[in-house]
C-alpha cells in the first residue's frame, strides 16, 4: 500500500442518511481511502452531555433519550438488512439510558463512557451502509488503538502506545478493507473509555494518520475549505486554495472552527497534507494545508473566539517587581490554570484562560488559584470579550501594516493587544457586543480592496 488516505467526516457529513450517502461517494470516489474516522451524528454529543450532566426531570432524561433513538433509527430505517445494527444500537441506546440514570452526581469518568456514544453508533450505522454501497467496510473500535492517559474530558494521547497499536492492528486492517472507526474517543491503560475534549474527532484522525503513517489526511466538513475569515459575519470571505501549517494552526488555535486546535500537530510532525473540504460539495474543491504554501500574503484571514475570560494582576508591592511573573506563573501552574495570551506592563499583567474542557463556555479561573493570587497581587477577571486574531506572513517586519490594521479600527475599543511574538499573527481583545463589527470593519481593510 502505498498511498493511505485518512478520511475524517464531522457531525453534519454524518447528520443522516442523504448526507452519509454523500460520504460514501467521497469515500468510493478515492481509493486510496482506507480509514474512515467520524464523529457522532450531528447534535448526539450535545444531547449525551446533557444526559450525562444529570437531568432532573424524568421526563426530560426521557425526551432526550426519545430524540436519540429518533436520530439514529430514521437513518437505519432507509437501510435495508439492518437487524444486526439495529441491535448493536439499541444495545448502545441501552447504555445510555442505565448510565443517564446512575449520572445523578456528573464525574468525568461516566461523562466520557456516556458521550462516546455517539461515535460508537454513528460507527456501526455508517460501516453498514458502506458495506450496502457496495464496499468491503469494516467497523475498528478505536479504543483498542487510540490510547490515552486517564484525563477524562480532555485526554492527551499516548503517542508511543498509539503507534504502536496502530501499526499492530489497524494498518493491517487498512491493507485489506475500508476500516470505519471512532473520532474524538480513545482509552486509558487500564480499558477506560477517554475523550478527546469537543470537537476531538479531527484531533483524532490527526493522529491516528500519524500512527498508521498515512500519506494525506482529509477532513470533511460542511464547508468547502478555509476561508479568509467565517463567512457568516462577513460575506465577502474569500476560499483559501492552500496554507502553510504555520497559518492554519494560528488559525485553529484562534478560533477558525474549522479545525481542532490540536489537528495540525501530528499532521505537522509527520508532513502529512491536509485537505479541507466540504462532505456536501466536493465539488467545490477545498484547502490545502501543507509545510509550505507557494504564496504567502501579508495577510492571510481573521479569526474570532469569544467567551474570553482576561484577568489581569496587578502588583501589591513594587518590591515585587522583580520575580512577580514567576511567582505569578508558579501559582498558576500549580492550579493547572493554562493561559492563553499574555501582556505585561512593569507592575501588571493581564492574561486570557485557556478554553478547556467538554463543556464549552467561558473558562473560569479557579477559586484556589484566585485566593493565592490575591495574597500577592490584586486580581481582576473580566468576561464577555472576544478575541479577534489576524493571521498572515512577516507582518513584524513590515512597514505600514500596524497602522493599516489600526488605523482601520478607531472607532472600536481594543483590550489586551499582542503583537511581535509571532510574526504569523496579531491579537487583540474587544467587547463581545462589538467583535463582528471588529472583524467585519478589519476584513473590508485588508481583505476586499
Ligand atoms: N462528537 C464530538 C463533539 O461533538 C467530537 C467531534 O465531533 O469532533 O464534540
Ligand atoms: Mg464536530
Amino acid at each position: 500500500m502505498n498511498a493511505l488516505t485518512v478520511a475524517k467526516f464531522g457531525g453534519t457529513s454524518v447528520a443522516d442518511y442523504a448526507a452519509m450517502s454523500k460520504c460514501a461517494s467521497v469515500i468510493k470516489g478515492n481509493e486510496s481511502t482506507r480509514l474512515v474516522v467520524i464523529s457522532a451524528c450531528s447534535g448526539v454529543t450535545n444531547l449525551l452531555v446533557e444526559l450525562a450532566n444529570g437531568v432532573s426531570s424524568l421526563e426530560k432524561q426521557k425526551a432526550l433519550l426519545t430524540r436519540l433513538q429518533e436520530i439514529h433509527f430514521s437513518i437505519l430505517a432507509s437501510l435495508p438488512e439492518n437487524e444486526a445494527v439495529n441491535t448493536a444500537v439499541n444495545d448502545i441506546l441501552d447504555t445510555v439510558a442505565t448510565f443517564a440514570a446512575a449520572a445523578k452526581a456528573p464525574s468525568d469518568k461516566i461523562t466520557d463512557s456516556l458521550v462516546a456514544c455517539g461515535e460508537l453508533m454513528s460507527t456501526h450505522i455508517f460501516t453498514h451502509l458502506l458495506n450496502q454501497q457496495g464496499l468491503d467496510a469494516v467497523r475498528f473500535d478505536v479504543r483498542d488503538a487510540l490510547k490515552t492517559d486517564d484525563v477524562h474530558g480532555k485526554a492527551s494521547p499516548d503517542l508511543i502506545e498509539t503507534a504502536y497499536q496502530a501499526q499492530t492492528l489497524l494498518r493491517p486492517l487498512c491493507e485489506e478493507k475500508v476500516v470505519v472507526t471512532q473520532g474524538f474517543i480513545g482509552s486509558d491503560n487500564r480499558g477506560n473509555t477517554t475523550t478527546l475534549g469537543r470537537g476531538g474527532s479531527d484531533y483524532s484522525a490527526a493522529l491516528l494518520a500519524e500512527a498508521v503513517q498515512a500519506t494525506t489526511l482529509e477532513i470533511w466538513t460542511d464547508v468547502p475549505g478555509i476561508y479568509s475569515t467565517d463567512p457568516r459575519i462577513a460575506p465577502a470571505a474569500a476560499p483559501i486554495d492552500e496554507i502553510s501549517f504555520s497559518e492554519a494552526s494560528e488559525m485553529a488555535n484562534f478560533g477558525a472552527k474549522i479545525l481542532h486546535p490540536s489537528t495540525l500537530v501530528p499532521a505537522m510532525r509527520q508532513e502529512i497534507p491536509v485537505f479541507v473540504g466540504s462532505s456536501k460539495a466536493p465539488e467545490k474543491g477545498g484547502t490545502w494545508i501543507r509545510r509550505d504554501a507557494e504564496h504567502s500574503p501579508l495577510f492571510r484571514a481573521l479569526a474570532l473566539r469569544c467567551n474570553q475570560t482576561m484577568v489581569t494582576l496587578t502588583s501589591l508591592n513594587m518590591f515585587h517587581a522583580y520575580g512577580f511573573l514567576a511567582e505569578v506563573f508558579n501559582i498558576l501552574a500549580k492550579h493547572k490554570v493554562s493561559v492563553d495570551l499574555i501582556t505585561t506592563s512593569e507592575v501588571s499583567v493581564s492574561l486570557t484562560l485557556d478554553q478547556t474542557n467538554t463543556s464549552g463556555g467561558a473558562p473560569k479561573l479557579p477559586e484556589a488559584a484566585e485566593l493565592e493570587l490575591s495574597k500577592l497581587c490584586k486580581v481582576t477577571v473580566e468576561q464577555d470579550m472576544c478575541l479577534v486574531a489576524l493571521i498572515g506572513n512577516e507582518m513584524g517586519e513590515s512597514r505600514g501594516a500596524a497602522a493599516q490594521i489600526f488605523g482601520a479600527l478607531g472607532e472600536y475599543n481594543l483590550r489586551m493587544i499582542c503583537y511581535g511574538a509571532s510574526n504569523h499573527n496579531l491579537c487583540f481583545l474587544t467587547n463581545t457586543a462589538e467583535s463582528k463589527d471588529v472583524v467585519r470593519t478589519l476584513h473590508k481593510e485588508l481583505f476586499e480592496k
